[in-house]
């Protein structure tokens, strides 16, 4: 234990740190420790990991001198950021900013940033057809990770990109999955613009995440885009009735109907699918599963997700 790398992880109680917590204890004989970093180590999740065998320690992403002792002495760090918790882009670019100076200050040999694109760079501002999001925004969960990329490049930080797909999971965490209609029949709903949609099961970004760290020095500066696999609204659909044992029909709700629900976000996570709708093959091609194979082989497929959460799909 003493001469193993300690890899710090920040988002250590959510999903995508939580996979690669797990991810580094599952693998014994292998050359890494973990240091779960949390705001709240008395939580359960928290006491979860300890007793999983972690390090558990205190860090906040908001408070930079508390990252600085949290990273002290690791290898390297997993630097995530949640946006959902207060929905805005210059507070998750600070919190980056921060995880960045601290990962230089604490001399860390590799960091992996989970990111996202800046879909700026590809509909600009004054783009009018897609609307602009609190003021200077586009897709703003997308937008404020892709500008953070700069701050771990300029920190001279050695960085790997990691850009995740849309979790599977939203179907039953995020009240995504399918609802009954009027007639009484199931329909999953989403705007998809026609285009498939690459997704994954959040947990398996942490094993995609420890391969990157097992891999090394030669991922740094490279973007790595993943997802299990690549399908259309109609074949989820198909899948979720084959689980399910009853039909559900697969509804591609129009981006302005979408935008138009009104719940908090309803309008970024529209503005998101009509980018990665827009973006076609290349959006697609972003998201690799093959790749994400490469680094973890057991990535699932949707349908080892949904034999796994099939009984949570029409609860959630
Ligand atoms: P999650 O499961 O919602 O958990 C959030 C994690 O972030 C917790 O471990 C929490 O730790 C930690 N955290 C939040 N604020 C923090 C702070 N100020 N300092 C330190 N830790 C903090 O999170 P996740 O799903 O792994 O990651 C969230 C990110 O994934 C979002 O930014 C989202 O945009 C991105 N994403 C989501 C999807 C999707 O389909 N849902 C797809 C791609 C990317 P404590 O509470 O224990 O401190």
């Amino acid at each position: 234990m003493a001469d193993k790398k300690i890899i710090a992880v920040v988002g250590s109680t959510g999903a995508q740190g939580g996979g690669l917590v797990r991810a580094i204890l599952a693998d014994k004989s292998g050359e890494f420790a973990v240091r779960a970093i949390t705001r709240k180590p008395d939580s359960d999740a928290a006491k979860a990991l300890k007793a999983l065998g972690a390090e558990v320690v205190a860090g906040d992403s908001d408070d930079p001198a508390g990252l600085d002792k949290a990273f002290a002495g690791a290898y390297g760090a997993y630097c995530v950021t949640n946006y959902w918790e207060h929905f805005s882009p210059e507070r998750e670019g600070v919190q980056a900013t921060n995880m960045a100076h601290a990962a230089k200050k604490a001399g860390l040999k590799h960091v992996i940033w989970s990111t996202l694109e800046d879909t700026r760079l590809k509909v600009p501002l004054t783009d009018a057809s897609m609307p602009t999001l609190q003021g200077n925004y586009k897709v703003p969960h997308f937008d404020a990770k892709g500008q953070s990329d700069k701050a771990f490049a300029d920190a001279g930080v050695p960085t790997t990109y990691l850009l995740a797909a849309f979790y599977w999971d939203n179907i039953v965490k995020a009240g995504m999955g399918p609802k009954k209609g009027e007639d009484g029949k199931l329909v999953f709903a989403l705007p998809l613009g026609g285009q498939k949609l690459p997704g994954i099961a959040a947990s398996d970004l942490g094993k995609i995440a420890y391969g990157i760290f097992k891999r090394g020095a030669s991922t740094v500066g490279q973007r790595i885009g993943v997802s299990g696999e690549i399908l259309t609204g109609a074949e989820i659909a198909a899948k979720l009735g084959h689980a399910l044992g009853q039909p559900v029909n697969f509804y591609d709700v129009p981006f302005a109907t979408f935008r138009a629900f009104g719940f908090p976000g309803a309008d970024d996570i529209s503005n998101m699918f009509e980018y990665q709708a827009r973006g076609g093959a290349d959006f697609l091609a972003s998201r690799d599963p093959k790749l994400a194979r490469t680094f973890a082989p057991d990535v699932a497929d949707f349908d080892t997700w949904l034999a796994a959460n099939v009984s949570a799909v029409l609860v959630g």
